[in-house]
């Protein structure tokens, strides 16, 4: 037994109530005995003001209180790095159980704030222009993991939200008008759809009125296309959705993104229609395409990609590729790119290019590393 594992071990001594949502909370407090109720109670406590300590839990009794610390917890993983970029981008990394750590990053905008949350600590996927892939697989995240990237940014963004903690006698909601934290996208490390349970319990806690209530269309998972899994999100919590396609043919695809080899074009793309199938709500879906410099970027791949979405209700983001050490491409020119974005424009669609953010702190898309202990579970490697 190596020391990550005996502190993981005392440490998990406790049930850490921060990745339950609300039925898995009431299934809790039915099982010690206490009326489901107390679920929302908690969840109040925990999710909207960032409490960490059953003492704090005002309205909820002295004994029940006691009883509560003595079988549970509230643990986070804890920031052992803040990065803030020039364009106000922050990075936090984080430590977990284990000896790895991931990393989370909060985009500011004029009008809204975006959490890049991490599902995964490295990732199978292998996909040759991204800087997650070269670090390998270690674990899918628990739902505790997931959701506490949230939280812990909460707490770091708002700390007036820790002040109301002490002026709040009833657990009163805070005010959502003030919230830092608009949107989440789960873009970060790992393939969101390959730990399906834990970002779905995750997932609904962020929609959840009790915890942080965003809406569905505010909460995106980005996939690489794990088309069974995607037919199962449907069912079960039908956020946004965004596809990193990134080639228009499977012959590219494969080379970039070797999860194509199993789950090709033809079916991903099937998948996409049917997650909008009989559904009027929900507009259209977001295709992700990285710019990578004589691999996918001619004017033939961008007529070729117009053709592949025809009818498809989805808007096309162009993203320049972010280099890190040792990656094989190069980002295509700005000229190219644009170039590429007028033909998807006349072909009907609409096509935005994604500006880079928080580059200088090697926050931008692919470039999320945190430290991965590569145990090389790769789904499909290259040849
Ligand atoms: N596994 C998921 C989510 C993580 S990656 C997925 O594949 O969608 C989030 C987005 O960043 C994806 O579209 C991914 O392809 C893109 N990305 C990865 N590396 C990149 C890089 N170096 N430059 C630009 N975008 C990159």
């Amino acid at each position: 037994m190596n020391s990550d594992t005996s502190v993981s071990q005392i440490a998990s001594a406790k049930v850490n109530l921060l990745g339950y949502d609300l039925a898995h909370m009431k299934a809790f407090f039915t099982e010690i005995g206490e009326k489901p109720f107390r679920a929302v109670q908690v969840l109040k406590w925990i999710h909207q003001f960032g409490a960490d300590d059953f003492t704090q839990m005002s309205n909820v009794s002295q004994a029940l209180r006691k009883k509560l610390s003595k079988i549970a917890e509230i643990r986070a993983p804890e920031i052992i790095a803040e990065q803030k970029a020039s364009d106000g981008t922050i990075k936090w990394l984080m430590r977990l159980d284990g000896g790895n750590s991931i990393e989370t990053v909060y985009i500011p905008e004029d009008n809204r704030g975006t959490l890049c949350v991490s599902s995964q600590v490295g990732c199978a996927l292998d996909c040759g222009f991204c800087s997650t892939a070269k670090q390998g697989f270690n674990r899918n995240l628990t739902s505790a993991e997931i959701i506490a990237q949230l939280w812990v940014a909460n707490r770091a963004l708002n700390p007036l939200a820790q002040a109301s903690i002490a002026q709040s006698k009833h657990g009163k909601v805070q005010d959502s008008k003030n919230r830092v934290i608009t949107n989440v996208v789960l873009m970060g490390m790992g393939e969101p759809l390959l730990n399906f349970e834990n970002v779905v319990e995750a997932i609904h806690l962020m929609l959840e009125d009790h915890a942080y209530g965003l809406s569905k269309r505010r909460v995106t998972i980005s996939t690489a296309g794990v088309v069974p899994a995607l037919r199962r999100l449907r069912e079960v919590c039908d956020v946004s959705l965004a596809i990193s396609l990134h080639a228009p043919n499977d012959q590219i695809r494969n080379k970039i993104v070797p999860l194509n080899k199993k789950y090709p074009i033809k079916e991903l793309l099937e998948a996409c229609r049917f997650y909008f199938s009989g559904d009027t709500k929900k507009k259209q879906f977001t295709v992700e395409y990285v710019m990578l410099a004589g691999i996918n970027d001619s004017e033939k791949n961008a007529h070729e990609l117009a053709a592949l979405l025809k009818k498809l209700p989805c808007k096309i983001n162009l993203i320049p590729f972010n280099p890190f050490p040792n990656s094989e491409f190069d980002c295509s020119k700005m000229q190219t790119i644009n170039r590429f974005k007028d033909i998807l424009y006349k072909a009907g669609y609409v096509a935005v290019i994604r500006k880079t953010r928080g580059e200088d702190i090697d926050a931008a898309c692919g470039q999320l590393a945190g430290k991965v202990k590569d145990k090389s579970r790769r789904i499909i490697r290259h040849r």
